[in-house]
């Protein structure tokens, strides 16, 4: 809570109609939830045009390039359906993916400058990282967790679609108090030393705990700071190397009014140049607090790590009001801004990623226990990994491995992932999914010109190749 700008939801705050599990907890606490202003138009702001469009795709005059973007989305959930939610690495086509960057994947299948431009942008506001940083394997398996693209990216429908009044915080807080004193903050685990009988966990202040398991939810890149007796496998000390978190820093530009909707503009704007690739109205849905939530991401947030909050402020000021085209956005009242990479304990976010070869090699140790120590957290999860909801799956299979392991309950009844991804972007027989992509159109044309070529020369042709034969 800031005294002058009411709740900031300075980490995760978006909530999707299908992200279950958060919508459970929402209810049980009796908090309350609201729509994303989406009413007005988003904003392109994209290689040095502008326009103003409504829905998810944006409004191309030239259909090479819608054709293009429909092409690599819908084979985007495709691949991600073939992926295992519980062992990625056991896709038929695992290895081969698993090699390759995403921007590689994007520079073999686009034909536009336009299209591979958009998919950059979606690959930093989804994973804080650029395309070449990221294994193919890991974008298709996270984005199958969540549903398919459509889900990921949307506001309505999608994953960016609601928010709880009050702040995401208060599901913490409300967990925090059912269990009273048994949560300790400011307190981070040092060594976790398993015995024959028990598991002892020290704090940083030398407190000592002990009991029959454990279950870490730290991010597991983090796990490299605890010392581990005995130490963990060889392999799962490697892969605590290999998974680093994103790059992002959340901003709030906060305005007297939110004048933009006026404008018929709903505080969206993907922007291809500028500090914020995705920005979102963040106005409370009383109207108070006019704000405008912006993401600093990947490169983005490298480059402006050094700089000053001020200076941050400037260059996102001076951006909306290229971005939005209006000259109100210079004059905020108020900014604030949480930068994840200096946050020592989590070191980066939304949550880790994996680079090329990771996934194969070392992912399904991600998810192994190692003795009495389960592992939860968001990047363990088989649904929604990376968001919120995939943290409370993740606990909830952790907790349930706990308790088979002390005979309170049967096999069976240990937590079963749903088997198969919901992707409901690609149900068939949908326009988009009989549109041609433009390889096709290629092919089509090309078969075409052969066959006129082939009808307007048949006789010379012929000719020719007799006498060659003779
Ligand atoms: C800027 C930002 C925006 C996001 N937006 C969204 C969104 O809109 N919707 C969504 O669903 N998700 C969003 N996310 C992601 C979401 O916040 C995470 O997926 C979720 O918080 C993961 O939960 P977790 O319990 O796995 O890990 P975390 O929430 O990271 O919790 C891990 C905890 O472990 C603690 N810890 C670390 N080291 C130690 C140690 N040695 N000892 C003890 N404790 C330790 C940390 O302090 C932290 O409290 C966002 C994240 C960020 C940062």
């Amino acid at each position: 809570m800031d005294p002058e700008h009411g709740c900031i939801d300075l980490g995760g705050a978006y909530v999707g109609q299908k992200q279950k599990r958060v919508l459970k907890l929402v209810k049980e606490f009796g908090l309350e939830l609201y729509n994303i202003n989406e009413k007005e138009k988003t904003v392109l702001n994209f290689r040095n045009s502008w326009s103003k469009f409504s829905g998810v795709i944006p409004p191309f005059w030239n259909p090479i390039k819608l054709l293009d973007l429909n092409h690599v989305l819908r084979t985007i959930d495709n691949m991600a359906k073939e992926i295992p939610a519980d062992a990625p690495w056991k896709a038929p086509k695992a290895e081969e993916w698993d090699a390759m960057t995403m921007k590689e994947f994007i520079n073999k299948i686009c034909w536009t400058s336009t299209t591979k431009e958009l998919l950059r942008i979606m690959i930093e506001a989804v994973f804080t990282v650029e395309p070449w940083e990221v294994s193919l394997l890991y974008v298709l398996w996270s984005i199958g967790s969540g549903g398919g693209v459509e889900q990921v990216v949307s506001v309505e429908g999608g994953a960016q679609e609601m928010k709880i009044i009050g702040g995401t915080q208060q599901l913490s807080v409300k967990l925090a108090e059912k269990l009273g004193n048994a949560v300790k903050l400011s307190t981070p685990v040092v060594c976790i030393e398993q015995t024959d009988d028990n598991v002892i966990v020290t704090d940083l202040h030398g407190n000592k705990y002990k009991g029959r398991f454990v279950i870490s939810a730290v991010p597991q890149t983090l796990l490299s700071r605890i010392t581990f007796r005995p130490e963990l496998p060889p392999l799962r000390q490697q892969l605590i190397q290999r998974i680093p978190m994103g790059s992002i820093i959340k901003t709030n530009m906060f305005y007297s009014t939110a004048f933009w909707r006026e404008e018929d503009m709903c505080g969206t704007a993907l922007s291809d140049s500028g500090p914020v690739a995705a920005c979102i109205d963040d106005t409370k849905p009383d109207g108070s607090h006019p704000s405008i939530m912006g993401f600093i991401l990947a490169d983005r947030a490298r480059e402006m790590v050094s700089m000053t909050a001020e200076e941050r402020k400037q260059a996102l000021c001076e951006h909306y009001a290229k971005a939005f085209r209006s000259k109100k956005f210079l004059y905020p009242i108020g900014y604030r801004e949480n930068n994840w990479m200096a946050e020592e304990y989590s070191g980066g976010c939304y949550t880790i990623y994996t680079p090329p070869g990771v996934l194969t090699k070392y992912g399904r140790y991600l998810f192994q226990p190692v003795g009495k120590i389960f592992f939860a957290g968001t990047e363990t999860s088989t649904v929604w990994s990376g968001y919120i909801e995939g943290a409370i799956q993740a606990g909830e299979r952790a907790a349930s491995e706990v308790l088979y392991e002390m005979n309170l309950i049967k096999k069976e009844e240990v937590w079963q992932e749903e088997s198969s991804f919901d992707i409901t972007s690609s149900e068939p027989w949908t326009i988009e999914s009989i549109l041609p992509s433009v390889t096709n159109i290629f092919h089509f044309v090309g078969c075409i010109g052969l066959s006129y070529i082939l009808y307007k020369f048949y006789p010379i042709l012929l000719n020719a190749i007799q006498n060659w034969s003779i």
